[in-house]
């Protein structure tokens, strides 16, 4: 009996870290919504990333031939500035952020990173050099150590230690009841959703990408912890190539560039003020969002009309 025992034992130990190891991939693609679906051309090599300037050149795309979403789009973010993607529901916008991770290949134009084209790189270094903090964090059923040592297996305790200081959330994670060893997650403590975004930006911190990527939740959030996200936003993107998916607006005031996509074309684009004078599709959305806020409808954006 213990002869077989002990195999099973074993087995049933590696099957466990096997299975945790892909639900922990099946989480992160969840976070974007879809499966791993391209593949490394052969002999591919890595991405090199100088200063991670990242351009899109009339990008077509369809989830399904027969149903094109982006018909041609071109923009670029240069180094260490900000874009942000706008529209209504259904444009394209979370396309295009799952287009730069390459969970597809485009249909036809290109996406490059540092002119490198991203569909010739491999997808490893590709996603070794985007960083993506999402509003909605889903945090592992594991230690708060192990949510934020994930940007970069094997980092030291200083390294996880620093990044959660400039995340501000160590003197948080001080006071909980095992402090870095407290679990959390569905099965173990609930964080706010401002406290698990700095978890996942602590996160991103220790990985130190060159790109961050922002898609924005869909669902409303209570004003504090939208206004925590906001700065939060700001203070992890300094000095790094950025685009943000924007689903409200509140988010985009400061970007270098707002582009207004709309059924898979970009309608506008120029910055907050520009778009505001052009009084076209994004300044009638800024109107109906500052209208909602004042009805309480919608959280409201933190910084006056400029
Ligand atoms: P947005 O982020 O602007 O709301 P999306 O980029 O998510 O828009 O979606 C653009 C269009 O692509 C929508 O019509 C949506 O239904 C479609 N779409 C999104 N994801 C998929 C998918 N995985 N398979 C097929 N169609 C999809």
């Amino acid at each position: 009996l213990i002869q077989l025992y002990l195999p099973l034992n074993f087995f049933g130990f590696v099957y466990r870290e096997v299975k945790q190891a892909l639900v922990d991939i099946e989480k992160m693609f969840s976070l974007l919504g879809v499966p791993p679906d391209v593949t490394d051309a052969p002999g591919a090599p890595p991405l090199e990333v100088q200063g991670g300037t990242v351009s899109f050149t009339d990008v077509e795309f369809g989830y399904d031939p027969r149903r094109v979403i982006l018909k041609g789009v071109t923009f670029t973010v240069p180094a260490g500035h900000t874009v942000a993607i706008v529209g209504p529901t259904g444009a394209g916008k979370s396309t295009v952020s799952r287009l730069l991770f390459r969970f597809y290949d485009v249909t036809a134009g290109s996406v490059r990173i540092d002119g490198q084209d991203i569909g010739e790189v491999t997808q490893a270094s590709l996603r070794a050099a985007i960083g993506i903090v999402p509003q909605d964090t889903v945090l592992f059923n594991d230690t708060i150590r192990y949510n934020i040592a994930y940007g970069r297996p094997g980092a030291s305790e200083e390294e996880v230690v620093a990044a959660a200081q400039m995340a501000r959330i160590h003197e948080f994670i001080l006071r909980l009841p095992d402090g870095y060893e407290t679990k959390v997650g569905e099965r173990g403590l609930k964080l706010s959703g401002g406290e698990k975004q700095r978890v996942a930006i602590a996160r991103t911190i220790l990985k130190d990408p060159a790109i961050l990527l922002f898609d924005e939740a869909t669902s409303a959030l209570d004003t504090n912890t939208e206004r925590e996200i906001q700065a939060n936003l700001r203070e992890v993107s300094r000095g790094k190539t950025t685009l943000v998916i924007a689903h409200r607006l509140s988010t985009v005031i400061d970007a270098d560039e707002i582009i207004v996509l709309a059924d898979g074309r970009i309608a506008e684009r120029g910055s907050h003020a520009d778009l505001l004078a052009q009084d076209g599709r994004y300044a009638e959305m800024w109107r109906r969002q500052q209208e909602a806020a004042e009805r309480g409808e919608l959280v409201a954006p933190d910084r006056p009309n400029r």
